[in-house]
């Protein structure tokens, strides 16, 4: 599992992989910026906060194989 954190001191945000039983042991993972332990979890899910747009290209919606090939305004 990802986890999103962020750090409260130089507001760096950062992804922290862990598992759920490292998670439920306390995750305190330390900021990769500044070292500060002040770190607190980002709820939401990853990619939807950091990644709106990749997120809503890739998964979740058909893919489209004819646009662009050809087709006329509005295609997309
Ligand atoms: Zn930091």
């Amino acid at each position: 599992m990802t986890y999103e954190y962020r750090c409260r001191k130089c507001d760096t945000s950062f992804d922290v992989m862990a598992t759920l039983a490292e998670k439920a042991a306390g995750l305190q993972p330390k900021c990769p910026n500044c070292g500060s332990k002040q770190t607190a979890q980002v709820f939401g899910m990853v990619g939807v906060l950091s990644g709106a747009g990749e997120a809503g290209r890739g998964r979740g919606s058909e893919p489209r194989p004819m646009c662009g090939a050809g087709m006329g305004p509005g295609c997309c």
